[in-house]
């Protein structure tokens, strides 16, 4: 059945890799270039306009990493015990005591600046203390406890990369280097809508053929996450002229114009015409399983994806298409996704030459690692499977054939959706 499915889009062209979507769309549309400043607690999740250099070396100065006692290296003997008097204390937050002379130690604690001379800490544990002299035993390497100024960041390093979506650990790292604020892109502004003359709005009173709206919500996590700007504007009937007049308008006024449904071969699917009426269709069709029919393309200078109806398929052709467009709107540097390799513990007959995505839920094995365990349902239309499993098994182009205990790639969707 699927083989006579794919003959009959055959005459249409042939499908477009994943990949090779991507790159074609990226090339169609810059990154935004507005820039703002925003303080750090409302950077998480922004996209670097800049890079961020160093203003300050990190640590600023030398200091140590444990609480203990600070000796110059030298007046340790190669073995056995060495004694030292402690002639001052430092403790964090403190000036820094008096340069050591030959043979002394200084109490310290973490974070405290080393005292000039010292250059190597014991922990306390490894010491004993005798009145005001501590013992402290061989051994321990020239250097060890002690923090280099500027051996997490020099002075003037780029800390932070132009481009970068900003993690806590990046905006932790700009507080750190004593930064306020950071120069990030503008949000992209997604404009999101349903197709369908069966879509109901969630709350709204169900026909007998009708389906409450999940897609919408789906798209608005999905795009939130990446930290785009999303305006949410309903679900638009089967009908070209108001699918052509609703999108000609959000494409106006958003970088990005998403649509869901209508994008098949079927008479009611009119979004690949409205496109091709208000700006260029760059493809229509991609050889991924599931969401094959996904049109992209560009009106007016804005970036257009109708993804299909089913919302797995949303999932699917959002997380591998409309991801990599949309961060390269925001300006972000991203690389591909990296799949995990795992047991299967599923058999899978697959065609060759596209690309499918398989919902798997991950258990521990007996060799320790884990294995994957297929959804027992595969349709695209069905929700549960998405939230019953884990994430995706990406079979590539070139599989055919999956046994138990084959070595798949696994995206978790914690990669997929952050
Ligand atoms: P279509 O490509 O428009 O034929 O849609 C394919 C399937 O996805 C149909 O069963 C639709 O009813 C379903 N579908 C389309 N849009 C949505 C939506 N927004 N939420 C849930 N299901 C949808
Ligand atoms: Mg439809």
């Amino acid at each position: 059945m699927a083989q006579l499915s794919d003959d009959c889009f055959a005459h249409q062209g042939p499908l477009l890799s994943v990949e090779e979507a991507a790159r074609r769309m990226a090339a169609q549309v810059p990154a935004i270039a507005e820039i703002e400043t925003v303080a750090l607690a409302e950077a998480l999740g922004r996209i670097l306009a800049a890079d961020v250099i160093a203003p300050i070396p990190l640590p600023s100065f030398d200091n140590s990493a444990v609480d203990g006692y600070a000796v110059r290296h030298a007046d340790v003997g190669p073995e056995g015990e060495t004694r030292f008097p402690v002639v001052a204390r430092v403790s964090a937050g403190a000036r820094p005591a008096r340069a050591l002379a030959r043979g002394e130690a200084a109490r310290i604690f973490t974070g405290a600046p080393m005292p000039e001379g010292a250059d190597t800490v014991y922990m306390q544990e490894d010491c004993k203390r005798e009145g005001e002299t501590v013992i402290v035993p061989a051994g321990l390497k020239r250097g060890a406890n002690r923090r280099l100024t500027g051996e997490d960041v020099r002075q003037g390093a780029v800390a932070l990369p132009a481009g970068r979506r900003l993690a806590p650990a990046d905006v932790a790292l700009a507080a750190a280097i004593g930064l306020r604020g950071l120069k990030v892109r503008r949000r992209p502004r997604v404009a999101i809508f349903s197709t369908g003359d069966e879509i109901v709005e969630p709350g709204k009173k169900l026909g007998p053929a009708g389906l409450f709206d999940a897609n919408r919500y789906l798209l608005i996590g999905l795009l939130r996450a990446l930290g785009a700007e999303t305006h949410d504007l309903g679900i638009l009937a089967d009908d070209v002229e108001v699918l052509t007049g609703a999108i000609g308008n959000a494409a106006a006024d958003h970088d990005l114009v998403l649509t869901s449904g209508g994008v098949s071969t079927g008479e009611a699917d009119h979004v690949k015409t409205a496109v091709e009426r208000l700006g260029r269709l760059v493809f229509w069709r991609l050889a991924i399983k599931p969401g094959r029919p996904v049109a992209m393309g560009v009106i007016r200078g804005t970036a257009f994806a109708g993804l299909p109806g089913n919302p797995v398929a949303v999932f699917v052709t959002f997380v591998h298409v409309v991801r990599p467009l949309l961060l390269r709107l925001a300006g972000a540097t991203a690389g591909p996704f990296v799949p995990l390799p795992v047991k299967a513990a599923f058999h899978y007959g697959k065609k060759k030459g596209r690309r499918e995505y398989v919902r798997v839920a991950l258990r521990p094995a007996a060799d320790g690692g884990y294995e994957a365990v297929k959804h027992p349902q595969e349709g695209a239309g069905v929700l549960t499977s998405l939230t019953e499993t884990d994430g995706l098994a990406e079979l590539r182009e070139d599989v055919t054939q999956v046994e138990p205990g084959s070595t798949i790639g696994f995206l978790s969707y914690a990669t997929l959706v952050g």
